[in-house]
């Protein structure tokens, strides 16, 4: 079987590093908000090429604490893509704020011309999502945003290294946050994400944040959680990021296969904006028998997953906010064609002739 991804191969490429980075900050005796952390943040807010990183112990928190940050709660509006992973939406809700859906556009990331309509007095910020590893219209997102005096926020857990016209995401908005779950474009060996951002009252507030609430030992000013890296996960991580970018191409060349060598007519493949540097964390294809198509490759020995099957305004948790099937047709349309195909740093180019070749011989 093929598998949809194979950590154990992305991680012996490198298996001398992470042990030798592991070990090292295993014997330091030191495990929590040390020396690993703060260069981890240093090196990981140059490569960004923001002024503050904030270590975080996931994606979700840091979005969650991105939203609290911002000063964002009940009664405010956040307006967030229709088409994507429910942590996004999740950073909203946790902060009683009400999430505010767009549908998507042509490269599945939220429309930036169906914004200017969905912001109403109660609207404090946009959260664009770089879904698959593309993104967003960050220059018309942000003008909008400047025009409407309106923060933005970025989910970057799947666009690590990810440029739009030459600038990273995450360095567009007034936040931006990454999760290093390990399946995403920089991923540590457990649970971690990080916060960016160039203002430095936000970062003071976020480092606080983190660790209680607390900016000096057993003194509060603010409500904090325990939300921290630890230093296990960032001596791996200054290992995943120092070859960050040899995956970003590594993925970009298995793309680069599928998008010429797959033929078959029956499939849409996924179209790349030409001002985005696209690092491909999921490579997506629609077909109006998306299911189908699926078993077809299972039954070739080909594991492939969709991302994602259930959009968050259709989720039972979500009820509550009075969605109806119908009401974001275009998501749903995605949610029902939508098909990922394996691509990982690692994977055998022999592995993906073979995809490529179960793809071409499915009758649509
Ligand atoms: C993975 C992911 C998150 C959540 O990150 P965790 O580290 O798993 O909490 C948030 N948003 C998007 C778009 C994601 O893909």
């Amino acid at each position: 079987m093929i598998n949809f991804v194979e950590l154990k191969r992305t991680y012996d490429l490198y298996a001398c590093e992470y042990e030798e980075a592991v070990l090292k900050a295993m014997r330091s005796g030191w495990y929590i908000m040390g020396k690993e952390l703060s260069e981890f943040e240093r090196q990981f807010a140059s490569y960004v090429g923001s002024k503050y990183c904030i270590g975080i112990n996931s994606g979700l928190d840091a979005l969650i604490l991105a939203v609290r940050a911002l000063g964002i709660k009940a009664g405010d509006e956040v307006i967030v893509p229709s088409n994507t992973y429910i942590a996004s939406v999740l950073g909203i809700t946790e902060n009683g704020a009400t999430p505010v859906f767009v549908e998507p556009d042509e490269y599945f990331g939220i429309d930036a011309e169906k914004i200017e309509s969905a912001i109403t007095e109660k609207t404090k910020a946009i959260l664009p999502v770089h879904l698959y590893g593309q993104a967003c219209d960050m220059t018309k997102i942000c003008s909008i945003a400047g025009k409407h005096n309106l923060m933005v926020i970025e989910d970057c857990a799947q666009s690590h290294g990810a440029t739009y016209c030459g600038k990273m995401t995450g360095t567009f908005g007034d936040i931006g946050c990454f999760s290093f779950y390990p399946t995403k474009p920089l991923g540590a060996l457990g649970d971690s994400g990080a916060i960016v951002t160039d203002d430095e009252k936000i970062a003071k507030k976020l480092f606080a944040m983190r660790n209680y609430g607390s900016s000096k030992k057993y003194v509060n000013n603010i409500v904090g959680v325990n939300s921290r890296l630890d230093e296990l996960q960032a001596a791996a991580l200054q290992v995943s990021l120092k070859h960050v970018d040899d995956g970003v191409d590594y993925r970009n060349r298995i793309a680069r296969r599928y998008l010429t060598e797959i033929k078959n007519t029956s499939v849409i493949l996924p179209k790349c904006n030409p001002n985005s540097r696209h690092v491909y964390h999921v490579f997506a294809l629609l077909s109006n028998k998306r299911n189908e198509l699926q078993k077809h490759l299972f039954d070739c020995g080909i594991s492939s997953l969709i991302h994602y099957p259930i959009p968050p305004h259709l989720q039972k948790c979500y009820t509550y906010l009075g969605y109806h099937q119908g009401d974001l047709p275009i998501c749903e349309k995605y949610a029902s064609c939508e098909l990922s195909l394996p691509i990982y740093n690692g994977m055998p180019h022999e592995e993906v002739s073979l995809v490529i070749n179960a793809v071409n011989s499915f009758k649509g």
